[in-house]
């Protein structure tokens, strides 16, 4: 039996995923490595120097330069909500594990959250990965699918035919 090598590509475990990212501190560390990989990066001035304090539990840093102060969240997707970030590199990895797609009313029994905040987590996410994605093109030879959107109708056409389908 022949293999699709985009199908049986290496990914990342669910138990690998909760290894690396299952606690508050590992996601934190992970958010701090990625944003500023090279240590603290002021967003006003640019600055490297600051000052770390806690508030409300979580680290804050004060530039040296120019005394803005600034959160690790700050100006990201993860900006302005109580919710752990261990909530939602869980809910980036499920949305982006899924190939299926994945409701928001899933999401909302996987993270153990309300449906409101299950919603609004997923469109975020989805948000920023489209405008992550928005300035590639792609290039080559590129094939295409077209899909039918639509429930049951009785006593229509089936398949394709039916009125009550729509193609995309
Ligand atoms: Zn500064």
């Amino acid at each position: 039996m022949s293999m699709n090598r985009v199908q049986f590509q290496p990914g990342l475990s669910m138990a690998q995923f909760l290894e690396r990212y299952g606690t508050e501190a590992a996601c934190e560390q992970a958010l701090q490595q990625a944003r500023w990989p090279e240590g603290f990066v002021c967003p006003v001035c640019g600055g490297r120097r600051a000052s770390c304090f806690p508030h409300r539990g979580r680290p804050m840093w004060q530039c040296s330069a120019c005394h803005h102060q600034s959160s690790l969240r700050a100006g990201t997707v993860f900006d302005n909500t109580k919710l752990p970030l261990s909530t939602w590199l869980l809910a980036l990895y499920l949305l982006s594990q899924h190939k299926t797609n994945l409701s928001a009313l899933a999401l909302m029994r996987y993270l153990g959250v309300c449906y409101r905040t299950a919603w609004r987590l997923k469109h975020k996410l989805m948000q920023a990965m489209s405008e992550q994605e928005a300035g590639r093109r792609l290039g080559g030879l590129v094939q295409l699918d077209d899909a039918y959107l639509g429930g049951e109708c009785p006593g229509g056409k089936p398949g394709r035919g039916s009125p009550n389908k729509r193609p995309f």
